[in-house]
């Protein structure tokens, strides 16, 4: 799938719409989902032109790759979720139930995350 330019988090990294911003450095952003699934609903994005996972193990480069896991890394730091553990998940496409067009892992934690996936 070509890079939609005008996804909402496309939008949000040119700030044209505003954010709950956690962290940001060079490569990565971090805010809050707007429709939070648990008490701690965080997405972290890479600030790269990539629409999934997939397309980024394909194409990103080694830094973009090591930065944004870092970036995953840190914002679950500063979130103090290791204490109690937490959920990191990326829908991937149309069965994955992907709804924005642009990488982005969610962090869920700050209680029970609950089962795995539905049946
Ligand atoms: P996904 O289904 O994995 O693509 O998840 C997209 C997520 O983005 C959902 O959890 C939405 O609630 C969230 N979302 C959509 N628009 C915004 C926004 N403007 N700010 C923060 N989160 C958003």
């Amino acid at each position: 799938m070509n890079y939609d330019k005008n996804n909402i988090f496309a939008k949000i990294l040119r700030k044209e719409i505003p954010c709950k911003k956690i962290y940001e450095n060079d490569h990565v952003l971090a805010f809050h989902d707007i429709n939070p699934q648990k008490k701690i609903h965080v997405l972290v994005i890479p600030k790269g032109e990539f629409t999934d996972f997939d397309d980024f193990t394909k194409r990103a480069t080694e830094i973009e790759m090591k930065e944004f896991l870092k970036g995953v890394s840190h914002v679950s730091g500063l979130l103090g979720l290791e204490k109690k553990g937490y959920r990191v998940l990326s829908n991937i496409g149309q069965d994955g139930g992907q709804e924005v067009p642009h990488l982005h892992f969610h962090l869920f934690g700050g209680e029970r995350v609950g089962k795995m996936v539905e049946k």
